[in-house]
């Protein structure tokens, strides 16, 4: 973030102001603890802030401080609306460009406020005027205390806001595994843990809470997993009859794709889910090593995110888009096997 913006961004909150907060949809353990961490923030320093997520948001991360104050645009559409027109600040965390808030898009794009981007996904689009990109951070929760640096304001972390910050850090490294995890990520996490954040809750709360319907569905998900070797690539696929056959509860696959990178020589994994209700089929890609899910999700799926996670989507039956999907790894051979 640069000084301009930086500064831009202190004279802002210098006074009371009304803020809405916005995830994107389908809110992850990141978009969630980042918009719950900045919400305290702006809570405990006298504005008057809500947040507005695009839809629901899963079960395992209903406890977070917070959580149960957080407005869902699909079931309380006009509170949610009314917060959006009368804010005089929105901050748009997790995500940078308008299509990823579905439905929502259209009230954001009209609204009469200053617009704050935090971020670390790739290729912002320039929607906000005061922006704080980095695609090298772990986390959008990583950025926020980052924020809270810039600002000088690192005493004022709650231990509430430190459970919030380490959740999302935790939910996006893939518990501190994943490439983008730094040095830095880790020295936050240090710090959190001295401001209250509860590592072992934390994971036993995320991670320990399987019902035997999910883990049904993985039995699913993992026999329908199908290995290219010869493309290095692994992807499985869950109908919408297989998802009501094991009765799925929102975020039950989350997870699931990484299996295929856990296969020895695989580098390229994916899941394809159906999604009646919307008409589509909900893709994530995830890689290891240069091999770009961002670039190929963006070209091909209607989609972006990171070089290693990256999601999109299909509008075509699952068939018809294995089909499409095989058809163009040739291409990538070169780069799948490098
Ligand atoms: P997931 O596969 O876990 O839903 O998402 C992986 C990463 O890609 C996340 O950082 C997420 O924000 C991003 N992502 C997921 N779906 C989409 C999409 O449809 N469009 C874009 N631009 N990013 C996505
Ligand atoms: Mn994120």
């Amino acid at each position: 973030m640069n000084l301009e913006h930086l500064n831009a961004l202190k004279e802002l909150l210098s006074s009371s102001k009304k803020i809405a907060i916005i995830p994107h949809k389908n809110p992850d353990g990141d978009a969630i603890g980042s918009t719950l961490a900045l919400w305290h923030y702006l809570i405990n320093g006298g504005h008057n802030a809500s947040i507005v997520s695009p839809n629901d948001f899963p079960k395992f991360l209903k406890w977070m401080p917070g959580a149960d104050q957080i407005l869902n645009f699909e079931k309380e559409n006009t509170q949610s609306k009314s917060c959006i027109n009368n804010a005089d600040v929105i901050f748009t965390l997790d995500f940078n460009h308008l299509g990823r808030v579905g439905q929502m898009s259209g009230i954001l794009e009209s609204a009469n406020a200053t617009f704050v981007m935090i971020d670390h996904h790739q290729e912002p689009s320039d929607y906000a005027e005061i922006m704080y990109s980095d695609v090298t951070m772990s986390s959008t929760c990583e950025m926020v205390y980052s924020l809270l640096r810039k600002l000088g304001d690192t005493h004022s972390i709650t231990s509430e806001m430190a459970n919030c910050i380490y959740t999302g850090i935790m939910t996006d490294t893939g518990s501190f595994k994943f490439a983008a995890t730094t040095s830095n990520t880790h020295r936050v996490v240090a710090e959190l843990m001295d401001k209250g954040a509860e590592g072992t809750e934390i994971h036993h709360r995320i991670y320990d809470t399987n019902s035997p319907s999910r883990l049904h569905l993985l039995g699913c998900a993992l026999k329908n997993m199908v290995i290219l070797q010869e493309q290095q690539t692994a992807y499985i696929t869950l109908s919408q009859e297989e998802l009501d056959r094991y009765k799925y509860q929102k975020g039950d696959t989350e997870g699931f794709v990484n299996y295929g990178l856990t296969l020895d020589g695989i580098r390229f994994a994916v899941i394809f889910i159906e999604n009646k209700e919307e008409g589509i089929l909900k893709i994530s890609f995830r890689s290891v090593g240069d091999f770009s899910v961002n670039d190929f999700a963006r070209k091909h799926f209607n989609g972006g995110g990171h070089t290693n996670a990256a999601g999109g989507k299909s509008d075509d039956s699952i068939e018809d888009t294995i089909l499409y999907f095989t058809s163009l790894l040739p291409q990538y051979m070169n780069q799948l096997q490098s």
